[in-house]
């Protein structure tokens, strides 16, 4: 399971803490020592990792911890409080158009797991009774257009296909008249990805981009590939204005760095985390319970 290594470092940590009655100045200095160290080995951003402590140290001498009862337990707190608002403080929400449909823009490198998501995100929407369109603007890689269709089929989402011949663009402004003819209030786009960032990539993803005018772009990042998954964010979201990031492949055994760096280093919140392959295992983004559960 994820964050395993992280969680049991820092319940460690902490564990020390909570036992002692009184606690020294030095006992906290040794204690961010080592959520320090354990942050970098869990692949947190260096800088990230370096505001993070020094924030927690400010709000330690701020609120007098040495003064307290329990003083290991509001340093807890306060760690607690500071990893939720690291990874972006409340839940971020899928934006609405005002008009229906709101049109969401999956982007992404290959295998990230954009077209499994656009799946499992269609299926979120219908459990809150919508109507989602999913739309395979993928047209490059060849299997990502029937493994759309698959998809759709099993749970009953219609699929806006014209084939790999037609370019992404058309395929986009034909989708939107599909969803407005049929009522779909969702529409979904499947976009291609590469194995690396490219600007023929970033080209066509600017140009669907502007047919489409999607109220939300979520990039999908695979939070396995650690600080590489934040550096993709980072470029991604320079050329093309993200609303939000989709982490996936949670249930897998990744460090965390991902999940605790991309909003401090690119200013998107993550609105979503995939848990597994099935279509049912997406699930909106919690900072406060996934702090909690790092923190045991
Ligand atoms: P795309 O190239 O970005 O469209 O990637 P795909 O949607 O085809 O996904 C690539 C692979 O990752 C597939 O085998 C998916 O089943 C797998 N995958 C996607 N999301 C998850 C996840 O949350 N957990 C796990 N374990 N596998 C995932």
């Amino acid at each position: 399971m994820a964050f395993e290594g992280l969680a049991s470092r820092l319940q460690g940590v902490f564990g020390k803490l909570k036992g002692k009655g009184k606690v020294s100045d030095e006992d906290v200095a040794e204690a961010m020592r080592e959520v320090r160290l354990a942050l970098l080995e869990a692949d947190v951003n260096f800088k990230v990792v370096k505001q993070f402590i020094s924030s927690v140290k400010e709000k330690a001498v701020g609120q007098d911890v040495m003064k307290s009862f329990t003083p290991g337990m509001v340093i807890i707190d306060i760690v607690n409080k500071e990893l939720t608002e690291l990874m972006g403080g409340t839940q971020s929400k899928l934006a609405r158009a005002n008009r229906p449909p709101t049109v969401i823009m999956m982007a992404g490198l290959q295998g990230a797991g954009k077209t499994t998501t656009s799946g499992k995100l269609a299926k979120l929407l219908q459990k809150g009774n919508h109507k989602p369109l999913l739309v395979a603007c993928d047209i490059y890689r060849p299997a990502a257009i029937k493994q759309l269709q698959v998809l759709g089929s099993q749970i009953g989402a219609p699929v806006f296909s014209m084939g790999d011949q037609a370019s992404p663009v058309d395929i986009a402004r034909a989708a939107l008249e599909e969803a407005k003819a049929n009522n779909n209030d969702y529409v979904i786009i499947d976009t291609a990805g590469r194995l690396h960032i490219d600007e023929a990539l970033m080209e066509e993803l600017r140009q669907v981009h502007a047919v489409a005018k999607p109220d939300e772009v979520l990039l999908v990042i695979d939070a396995m590939t650690g600080q590489d998954a934040v550096n993709v964010a980072e470029s991604f979201h320079s050329q093309l204005e993200l609303s939000g990031v989709v982490l996936t492949k949670l249930d897998g055994d990744t460090r965390g760095g991902a999940a605790l760096s991309v909003k401090a280093v690119t200013g998107c919140p993550i609105k979503f985390a995939a848990m597994g392959e099935k279509i049912d295992s997406l699930e909106p983004f919690h900072p406060d319970r996934m702090a909690s559960r790092i923190l045991g």
